[in-house]
């Protein structure tokens, strides 16, 4: 059954998010270890994965300021501006979407979900993108400053919080403790969230979908510690972006298509289909030699929407 969320309040969401299926992957393609995926791409169809957590805890803020209109920023495909997009019109904000640089003559398809939704779209130039993060950002690019200001990819404290409660849910919900958790990174907000709340005695693993991991690992310690992280291992893949962020030639939709038909779960090119083929060729190779029925979970980040985007799926 589909299910939607409904309601703005941490109730309702926690109640959701509790009821976030696990499956168990039965596939030779993961010959050495006991594999689960938790299906939070099934959490909403639209305010989906990740972003869902992510916007929780600001949606609750926006409304306890009373405010009434939600500005957000991102790019043609960003899952955040979607599942923005779709919280505003579900919840009863007016959302603007910041957007870099020009408008384009068509709109991508998540674009104009956005508009359809209700979002109002601000284009902005490259440079005055750049400042999105400065104080004043919103009063410069002209929109009313005491709009409600979300982070490109939901990256604030608020953010953090939500991959806290997920990584609490998690440890409420899953069918036994895992000896790996392992998700696609950007922002790293989420990677760093649970980390800091799932047991130290797990390793927590990361696969940045974009070649800056080094900063990526950064920023995960970084979140961890915002969170008062405990010790743990985490661990951050490097390699598995397949060319840079949004970069999906054609062998790794190769390697998508493979993974989908195993698993029967659907993937997308920007986030979880590096997450799965990384996971996958870690074990195929160096990790698989050493280990024996070792027990993962893949957490799987939605992001379904933007597989409209990929040339070869
Ligand atoms: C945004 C996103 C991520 C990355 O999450 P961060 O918290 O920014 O690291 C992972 N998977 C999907 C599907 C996403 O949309």
């Amino acid at each position: 059954m589909v299910r939607y969320l409904t309601e703005l309040s941490l109730d309702a969401f926690v109640d959701a998010a509790e009821n976030v299926p696990y499956q168990q992957i039965n596939s030779d393609l993961f010959p050495n270890v006991n594999l689960w995926v938790r299906r939070d791409d099934l959490i909403d169809p639209i305010i989906s994965g990740n972003k869902a957590y992510k916007l929780i805890y600001n949606l609750l803020e926006a409304r306890k300021l009373g405010k009434d209109t939600i500005a957000t920023c991102g790019g043609a495909w960003s899952n955040h501006i979607h599942a923005t997009a779709a919280a505003g019109q579900r919840f009863g904000f007016r959302t603007i979407g910041i957007i870099r640089g020009e408008r384009p003559p068509a709109l991508s398809s998540m674009l104009q979900d956005a508009e359809r939704f209700g979002m109002e779209l601000l284009f902005v130039s490259r440079r005055q993108y750049r400042e999105r993060e400065s104080q004043g950002f919103l009063g410069a690019i002209g929109l009313p400053p005491s709009a409600y200001f979300i982070p490109e990819g939901g990256a604030n404290y608020q953010g953090a919080l939500g991959s806290h409660l997920l990584a609490d849910i998690v440890r409420r919900t899953q069918p036994f403790e895992f000896a790996e958790y392992w998700l696609a990174c950007g922002t790293a907000v989420s990677v760093g969230g649970l980390r800091a709340k799932l047991s130290k005695k797990a390793s927590v693993i990361g696969v940045p979908i974009l070649k800056a991991e080094a900063q990526v690992e950064i920023n995960a310690k970084k979140w961890c510690e915002r969170l008062g992280g405990k010790s743990g291992v985490l661990e951050i893949i490097r390699g598995g972006h397949a060319g840079g962020y949004a970069k999906q030639p054609w062998d790794l939709w190769q390697k998508i298509r493979l993974l989908e038909k195993c698993t029967e779960i659907a993937l997308d090119g920007v986030y979880t289909g590096k997450l799965f083929s990384a996971m996958q060729e870690e074990y195929a190779q160096s990790r698989g030699e050493k280990v024996n029925g070792k027990s993962i979970l893949i957490l799987h980040t939605g992001g379904l929407q933007g597989r409209r985007g990929a040339l070869y799926k």
